[in-house]
């Protein structure tokens, strides 16, 4: 599937009826935040609040999310938010992997056309599909990787904090910390040339994403 805009990848997502999860949903999730910002944030799947309300992050898990970037100055007209599938899993379960697959190209049209500098992916599911990689988000955390032309920090999923003691618990601190880093690599980012867009070929098995800190396994 290949789209020639964005906004044609928005108008088929809205009405994408591919995989099994069209039928439980109250609506598609496409995005929130500002397209012409260089930095993107990929999610896992909606849950209850942002299939009602149509917006990624937006319960809970949103307001951390929205604190964490007032910490470093930042707000949702200066990002974009996402996640790996547009709809949501009946139940909140995991997204299975040929949902992933099939609703995967909206995620690449939203890469491919936003094309950030830098893209956060937040818990196990988002980071598996950018860095194409079975990582254990509690290993990657920290790092910083190169994959679709960006810099990719994996944090854990904010809802993750919130289920492991909230406020002061080691994943909202690791959280605080990788926004720490997400601010300096925007700052780098800014002061030299993107990395130029790997040919598609190189981009599938991105065994060349860089951890620049640690190592995966
Ligand atoms: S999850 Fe993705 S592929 Fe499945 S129906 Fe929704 S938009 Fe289409």
């Amino acid at each position: 599937m290949a789209f020639t805009t964005l906004d044609e990848a928005r108008v088929e997502a809205l009405g994408c009826v591919k995989c099994r999860l069209a039928k439980g949903r109250t609506q598609v999730v496409w995005l929130d935040g500002n397209p012409a910002s260089d930095l993107m944030f990929v999610g896992e799947a909606p849950g209850f609040h942002e299939d009602r309300q149509g917006k990624p992050f937006v319960g809970a898990a949103g307001k951390l999310l929205d604190g964490m970037l007032a910490s470093i100055g930042l707000d949702r007209t200066r990002c974009v938010i996402c996640n790996v599938i547009k709809c949501r899993p009946p139940g909140n379960r995991d997204p299975q992997p040929d949902e992933i697959e099939t609703c995967s190209p909206y995620l690449r049209a939203q890469i491919d056309f936003i094309k950030p500098t830098v893209i956060v992916t937040l818990g196990n599911f988002a980071t598996r599909y950018i860095l194409q990689r079975q990582v254990s988000i509690s290993r990657v955390r920290g790092g910083v990787f190169q994959a679709f032309g960006a810099k990719v920090i994996p944090t854990f999923h904010p809802a993750s904090a919130l289920h492991s003691g909230g406020e002061g618990s080691p994943a909202w601190e690791a959280i605080r910390s990788d926004f720490d880093l997400i601010g300096k690599q925007l700052s780098a980012s800014k002061s030299v040339e993107p990395a130029p867009e790997p040919a598609p070929a190189a981009k599938a098995p991105l065994a060349e994403a860089l951890l620049e800190q640690g190592s995966l396994f």
